[in-house]
């Protein structure tokens, strides 16, 4: 496999990070060099952020990862993810799902687009790619078991908690700068955890930053 000694140097590093050997797995079973421009292989296996065009990034490796492993995602779960990107994050997920599905909202037509030939090439065929406002959730398909927020959010969203199953989980950067990463478990209320500080794009839209 192409890029085998780089992605090996970047699961150790993850692993010595304290991800877990489940998402560390995911990870390793997915070609990042894949989902990010031709000019940008070079660097797809080192632990940081990185240009996929107009404006936005595919999230650095260690926040994929921590991301996943607090949001506990089992086979067979339905999950949807507001901000596609490259789809790179969506694929870590769709390998955890295993026989679930990953709906994954865009709102750059563009992007939408590369993220599905990222997918394809990738293999990966439980992904479907939707380009929308992510910020008004996904009612078609909804609820799900899980939803990841990958751009900053003014706040804890109702439009997504309203799309939760009980008992299940939203993972959402909230800030304009810097933001917190907040995990949101949902049982007869909602219970918020902070996670730490992040720094994600702006989530754009009806209930997010500006249209
Ligand atoms: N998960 C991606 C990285 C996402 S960067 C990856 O693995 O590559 C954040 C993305 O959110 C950007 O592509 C941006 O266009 C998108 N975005 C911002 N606001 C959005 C909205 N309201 N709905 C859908 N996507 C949005």
């Amino acid at each position: 496999m192409e890029f085998e000694v780089e992605s090996k140097g970047l699961i150790e590093e993850l692993r010595h990070h304290g991800i877990s050997e489940r998402v560390l797995a995911a990870m390793k079973s997915v070609p990042r060099h894949l989902f990010v421009p031709v000019r940008e292989q070079g660097d797809a296996y080192i632990d940081t952020p990185l240009p996929i065009g107009r404006g936005q990034t595919i999230s650095a490796p260690h926040m994929v990862a921590i991301m996943c492993d607090l949001l506990d995602i089992r086979d067979g779960m339905n999950v949807l993810e507001i901000g596609a990107g490259s789809g790179y994050h969506a694929a870590v997920m769709a390998v955890l799902a295993g026989s679930g599905h990953i709906y994954t909202v865009e709102r750059i037509e563009s992007l939408a687009l590369s993220a599905r030939e990222n997918l394809k090439k990738a293999g990966i065929e439980n992904v479907t790619v939707i380009v929308e406002d992510g910020t008004l959730g996904l009612p078609g398909f909804a609820p799900y078991d899980r939803i990841s927020v990958a751009a900053a959010s003014p706040e804890i969203l109702e439009t997504l908690t309203d799309q939760l199953k009980t008992g299940g989980k939203l993972i959402i950067p909230v800030g304009k700068t810097y933001q917190e990463l907040y995990l949101v478990t949902k049982t007869n209320g909602l219970k918020r955890e902070a996670k730490g500080g992040v720094v994600f794009v702006p989530l754009l839209g009806k209930k997010g930053f500006r249209n």
